[in-house]
């Protein structure tokens, strides 16, 4: 991490500690938080994650500052260099109990293993996120579709896919449909259609970097929709790939353990497509 800033504070020494042990972020995993892509100076499709994190906020009853969370924003940038491609993070935490909310801004440089996966795609494992394809449906305490802080199991599930011998996740209901990736959207090509699972009842979360290549994706001949799926679904796609906002669309090329096929140009087609 190269920038930090925090909300109604400014930029400070990005070794300085900014959090309490008592904050209930920490504690709790209690807050929600935003990942964006910073290129060429700017933050890649802001708008849409200005917009999200209002959601997030509102659905953990914690106020999202847009002004002062902007200000913060427009200063970590400026002391970014416009030359480097960078990820951006915005935490917005509860805070210490019964004080006010923390809000953090960081911008640091990719994670080493993006360029190769964008370019050479990702081995990914099916795991079951051990719930019902609709889990979600009418039960807004669990958070489905907000991005909290508490990515415990996300990360539990990456670091399965490690261990046997993966990269990458695609969670499964049990009743056996695709859902998404712990970090990204699912999106699967067939011709010219373009899938990807719906958020609301699923409780995945609606990803900005889908929403922009399925608009720009409509506008160049495909038919994108919203569609349920199954692992066969994905076997027998033309592509299948992990969705997200600084990684980009990396394509799967093994799933399971069985290879799948590669299409090079579709694959460049729909990165593109994203803006990558
Ligand atoms: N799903 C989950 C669980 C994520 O953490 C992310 C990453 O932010 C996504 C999907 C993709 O969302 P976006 O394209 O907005 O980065």
């Amino acid at each position: 991490m190269r920038v930090l800033g925090i909300l109604g504070a400014g930029l400070v020494d990005p070794e300085t500690p900014v959090v309490t042990a008592d904050d209930l972020g920490f504690t709790r995993g209690d807050g929600c938080f935003e990942g964006c892509r910073v290129i060429d100076g700017a933050v890649d499709k802001l708008e849409a994650h200005i917009a999200r994190m209002h959601r997030s906020a509102n659905a953990v009853d914690l106020e999202f500052d847009e002004p002062g969370w902007r200000a913060v924003i427009d200063e970590a940038l400026a002391a970014w260099s416009p030359r480097l491609e960078g990820s951006m993070r915005w935490f917005l935490s509860r805070g210490r109990p019964g004080g006010v909310p923390t809000g953090i801004v960081t911008i640091g440089e990719l994670p080493a293993a993006f360029a190769a996966q964008r370019r050479d795609g990702v081995r990914a494992i099916t795991l079951s996120r051990g719930t019902a394809y609709d889990a979600y449906a009418d039960a807004p305490w669990l958070l489905g579709g907000v991005k909290t802080i508490s990515y415990a199991v996300n990360m539990a599930a990456q670091r399965e896919a490690v261990r046997r011998g993966a990269d990458d996740v695609i969670f499964v209901s049990v009743d056996g449909r695709v859902l998404e990736a712990p970090t990204s959207a699912l999106v699967w090509t067939v011709g010219e259609a373009m899938r990807t699972t719906p958020p609301g009842p699923t409780g995945i979360l609606a990803s900005t970097t889908q929403e922009r290549l399925f608009a720009r994706a409509a506008e160049n001949g495909w038919r994108p929709s919203y569609a349920e799926g199954t692992v066969a679904d994905l076997d027998a796609a033309d592509a299948v790939f992990l969705v997200s906002t600084v990684r980009g669309p990396v394509d799967v090329v093994e799933l399971d353990g069985r290879p799948r096929p590669r299409d090079i140009d579709l694959v460049r087609t729909v990165q593109k497509l994203a803006g990558f």
